[in-house]
């Protein structure tokens, strides 16, 4: 059909609302939509083997696709602004089609500088020739009792065998340490296995010894980050958004900010103290600028992999 001719052209303040304010040069979004469902049984997590029903698949689908075409239209709308991307789901994404479309999507536009997600690796990983490897990555845990040793380790060594960026993380269970031990062992040369501290635990010298020597960061999540008042990276450069495009600073201050999709969060934009008492999770406390973080993971903050400085 020809476009040419008279057209009526929308109001540019309808088409161009906040979001033609200036955007940060880089911006990180932590992304959650509605999935909560998972293929693995871990014992620790409120997730395991639950299912989604229809309407919930697909009402997370369609929030997936529209923040991803949120971002591939910052290339016109906020050509100023680089983006890193990190799929947090609550459950398992990448069994799902659209998440894994999501991600070859986002690895192919230029503005888009990396594109991680939070993963079992329980799927197939043939997806991945059709990424980016430049700016695609994984951030994988191993949850020794839901998958075999020779089963993760294989896709571990297939991930690195096609160039595919990639960390790889244990839950520091007493019950998983012999099992991490050997996944260290045995994971290629240059992949980094970090631990994270398990939720409530607590850790003797001597326990926590044993999990440093695993993962020498280990002690960056050995305890809770007193943070109350400290100057933390998100609200500003990096942000969290939900299914509905409901923007915060991070996952775990509910204050709102505005909404991504009529783009009052722009405004808001800032820095500002955290609110919070403490924070105990990577996602979120690796955002705090006094902490040395930035520099730990260059090159790999989101995809959880430190720079390569000798060794891990
Ligand atoms: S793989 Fe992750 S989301 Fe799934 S049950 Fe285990 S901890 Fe929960
Ligand atoms: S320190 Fe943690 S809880 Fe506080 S604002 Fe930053 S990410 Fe959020």
């Amino acid at each position: 059909m020809s476009t040419c001719g008279p057209v009526d052209l929308p109001d540019p303040a309808l088409v161009r609302p906040a979001t033609a304010r200036a955007l940060p040069a880089h911006l990180t979004l932590l992304y959650r939509g509605p999935l909560a469902s998972c293929d693995y049984d871990c014992p620790y997590c409120p997730f395991a083997k639950r299912r989604d029903s229809p309407e919930t698949l697909r009402a997370d689908r369609a929030a997936l696709e529209r923040f991803t075409d949120w971002v591939a239209t910052r290339a016109e709308e906020a050509p100023g602004t680089r983006f890193s991307v990190l799929f947090t789901p609550w459950g398992e994404g990448l069994t799902r089609s659209w998440y894994r479309r999501a991600m070859v999507r986002l690895s192919r536009l230029p503005h888009v500088e990396r594109v991680a997600i939070q993963t079992n690796l329980s799927g197939r990983t043939a997806w991945l020739a059709d990424c980016d490897r430049d700016s695609v990555a994984l951030w994988t845990t191993y949850h020794p009792g839901e998958v075999s040793h020779g089963r993760f380790l294989d896709k571990a060594r297939e991930l690195s065998a096609t160039g595919i960026r990639f960390s790889v993380g244990v839950v520091g269970q007493p019950e998983h340490l012999e099992a991490a031990v050997r996944m260290r062992a045995d994971l290629p040369e240059g992949v980094y296995l970090w631990v994270n501290a398990a939720e409530g635990a607590t850790y003797t010298d001597a326990e926590a010894a044993s999990w440093q020597e695993i993962d020498p960061h280990f002690h960056y999540s050995r305890l809770p980050h007193p943070s109350r008042g400290l100057p933390c990276r998100t609200g500003e450069s990096v942000l969290s958004v939900n299914g509905d495009g409901d923007v915060r600073r991070c996952h775990f201050v509910d204050t709102p900010l505005g909404n991504l999709y009529d783009g009052s969060f722009a405004d808001r934009l800032g820095p500002a103290p955290c609110p919070l008492t403490s924070c105990d999770c990577h996602i979120g406390y690796v955002h705090l600028e006094t902490l040395d973080l930035y520099d730990v993971f260059r090159g790999g903050v989101i995809e959880r992999i430190p720079a390569r400085t000798g060794g891990w």
